[in-house]
């Protein structure tokens, strides 16, 4: 059972877990949440809690419909809520004597290398320290453009970070099932998955979760990230009374199986970028030296799309825009496109100055 391996695991609990849908706190089922996580904890797992509730707590103390708010307006209203959260995890969790700490991130925290090892240290002193992190996004900062928007896929990329070995997210559902199980009685449940494709993605759109912000589309883009960076995640009805406990023993949930990876922690990061800054559109040819473990070279780039910088990331697509790689760019998009279609002995003449000849150099780059 992948959770009783694990040593480090992300646990992302959504709002609708923690308040109803009269406003009121679920204190009873945290209270029993917070046994399974004392549990963990003296098994000597390492805990991280990606926990949602910001804006739903803030309207709760402001008398607010949450689903009338404005996106500024929320972003107050989140800056209002986080410490009604934060104070609700230390009135329960102070019964169960754990230990925990709050960790606000950005996008941009995540995106960048530097931040994201930061980050990384950050959360490993605090295990040192038998801390519990919780993370949430720090909505009162983030704009739209740069926005995880869903919790979903701040775990997954949370618990890349971290190494994780399993993220597991606490829905309304018991996980991914064939048909939608709110209609149909014979829906059967996928206990496994190893490789997402077109009929998984099918069947996402049929299993309707009806809390978050994320539902079944956002799980499936964490799951395709945990599978990069090797970490398994489970999809997992977290409206149970200890719902980690239930897991342990029914394991009634859907696993998704991480795909063997030999990539170093860099490479998976490279991998696992949210959201990609651009895309190079490269020839045959190009794709022919990728494959050899070639770096990417201005000539076998026929396009160039979005605005980006130096250290970058960019998506790596074939001709009919299949995505075939990701890395990091060593020109900016504009660059890119005075360069593109070139010899690598023009760049110096094209740009007026000397720099590299590789555009994504092969120690940046990954293969999808
Ligand atoms: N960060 C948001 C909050 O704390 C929740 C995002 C989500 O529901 O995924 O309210």
């Amino acid at each position: 059972m992948y959770l009783k391996k694990s040593q480090i695991i992300v646990i992302k609990i959504g709002s609708s877990l923690l308040i109803d849908e009269n406003m009121i706190i679920r204190k009873k089922w945290l209270a029993e949440f917070s046994k399974d996580i004392r549990d963990l904890l003296k098994q000597n797992k390492k805990v991280i809690l990606v926990s949602s509730g910001a804006i739903a707590l803030g309207c709760k103390k402001l008398g607010l419909n949450m689903k009338k708010l404005k996106l500024d307006k929320s972003q107050a209203i989140a800056s209002i809520g986080q410490i009604e959260l934060m104070n609700l995890f230390k009135k329960v969790f102070s019964s169960t004597k754990i230990n925990f700490s709050q960790i606000l991130l950005t996008l941009e925290d995540t995106e960048q290398r530097r931040r994201a090892i930061n980050a990384k240290r950050t959360i490993n002193n605090l295990f040192q320290m038998n801390f519990v992190p919780i993370v949430n996004e720090n909505d009162s900062i983030a704009t739209s453009e740069i926005k995880y928007g869903d919790n979903d896929r701040l775990a997954s990329r949370v618990a890349q970070i971290s190494s994780a070995d399993s993220l597991v997210l606490l829905s309304d559902v018991d996980g991914l099932h064939d048909k939608n199980p709110k209609v149909f009685k014979n829906a059967k449940l996928i206990k496994e998955i190893k490789n997402i494709d077109s009929k998984i993605e099918k069947f996402a759109t049929r299993t309707v979760s009806n809390y978050g912000k994320g539902g079944m589309k956002t799980k499936i883009d964490a799951a395709k990230l945990c599978q990069l960076s090797g970490c398994s995640m489970a999809i997992a009805n977290g409206l149970h009374m200890r719902p980690i406990k239930k897991i342990m023993q029914k394991n009634n949930c859907t696993w998704f199986l991480p795909k063997v990876s030999k990539l170093d922690a860099r490479k998976k990061w490279i991998i696992s970028s949210i959201s990609p800054k651009g895309q190079l559109i490269i020839d045959k040819g190009a794709i022919t030296a990728l494959k050899k473990g070639k770096s990417l070279l201005a000539a076998g780039i026929i396009d160039v799309k979005g605005e980006f910088n130096k250290g970058d990331h960019v998506k790596i697509l074939n001709k009919n825009l299949r995505e075939y790689a990701r890395g990091l760019s060593s020109f900016t998009s504009s660059e890119i496109l005075k360069i593109k279609g070139k010899h690598s002995d023009k760049i110096e003449s094209l740009l007026g100055y000397i720099t590299k000849s590789e555009v994504v150099h092969k120690d940046d780059m990954v293969e999808v």
